[in-house]
């Protein structure tokens, strides 16, 4: 079995993205890649990954810009901070920390986002360039994991990938990654019959459910390549949506977790926030 490990690529991808972004700076010292940071009320996990994001932009030289709204805060007044955001120069990307509180209508605010600002790829502008295989921003966790299997040399194309989750966020746009990427590809979901029969049939399998242990041994086939993206709390610390100690042994690749998509999702940001601002410099 061998660990995909996320936490060490991200840091040799943040690197390089430090170096890039020296370069640029070198050569036109005016320009500063700028990132806007939305969290919305008191979640404590989104107060964590908001933390993480201002922190890794730090170190990779992106310059951040941090929005801490009340728990009340109205769609309007969000939406009204979005156009100021989507008109400031210095704010190359946009990212609204999901999930916003139940009083938001989530759609109608991450439709405000300027396409060429949405960093997380969550607009329906960059949702359909992505569906119909155009250049666009790829929501982070899925661009994360295609990254740490290319770099991993594992070979996609012509494998049958099998993703449990349906989200918008990780399994909908990784379906068409894969695709592209020329994967045979099967969702399942929470309807899905007999999803042990289909989960043995996978290459590579990919847990996006939200259920801590959820992939046991015998839903596996010998030699298959284990990407856990789930991030569940219990008794206070960290496990995935597969039992790992449980399934290793039956796996060539795996991540871990903590330590495996998670640091690739934060590291993407950045990337895509590099590409907003070369996006935007050559409209
Ligand atoms: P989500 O929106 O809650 O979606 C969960 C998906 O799992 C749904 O499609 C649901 O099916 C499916 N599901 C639930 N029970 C199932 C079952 N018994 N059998 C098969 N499918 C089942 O979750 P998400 O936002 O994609 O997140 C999933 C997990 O990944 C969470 O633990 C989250 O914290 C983690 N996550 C991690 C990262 C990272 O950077 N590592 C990023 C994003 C999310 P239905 O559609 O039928 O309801």
């Amino acid at each position: 079995m061998i660990l995909l490990d996320g936490k060490c690529l991200s840091n040799q991808i943040k690197e390089e993205i430090a170096t890039e972004i020296s370069a640029l700076y070198e050569k036109d010292s005016s320009h500063k890649i700028g990132l806007a940071v939305i969290l919305v009320g008191d979640n404590l996990a989104s107060q964590i990954y908001v933390k993480n994001k201002i922190t890794a932009c730090l170190h990779v030289g992106i310059k951040s810009f941090q929005y801490n709204l009340k728990e009340s805060t109205t769609d309007d007044e969000l939406l009204t901070l979005i156009d100021e955001l989507n008109d400031d120069d210095n704010v190359n990307g946009i990212l609204v920390q999901l999930p916003l509180p139940p009083h938001i209508e989530e759609e109608k605010i991450l439709a405000k986002i300027d396409p060429l600002k949405d960093v997380d790829g969550f607009t329906p502008y960059q949702v359909g360039l992505l569906t119909i295989g155009q250049k666009s921003f790829v929501p982070c966790t899925p661009k994360g994991i295609i990254t740490l299997l290319e770099r991993n040399k594992i070979e996609i194309a012509g494998r049958h990938a099998v993703i449990v989750g349906r989200s918008n966020v990780v399994g909908k746009p990784l379906m068409q990654l894969l695709l592209q990427k020329d994967a045979t590809v099967t969702i399942c979901h929470s309807k899905t019959k007999n999803l042990s029969d289909i989960t043995k049939s996978a290459d590579i399998l990919i847990v996006a459910v939200g259920k801590p242990c959820f992939i046991k041994a015998d839903m596996l086939n010998q030699g298959v390549i284990l990407v856990d993206v789930g991030i569940n709390r219990v008794d206070g610390r960290l496990v995935g949506d597969a039992d790992f100690e449980n399934v290793k042994d039956k796996c060539a690749y795996i991540t871990p977790v903590p330590g495996g998509v998670g640091p690739m999702t934060i590291t993407m940001l950045l990337q895509n926030t590099v590409e907003a601002y070369y996006a935007r410099k050559n409209r």
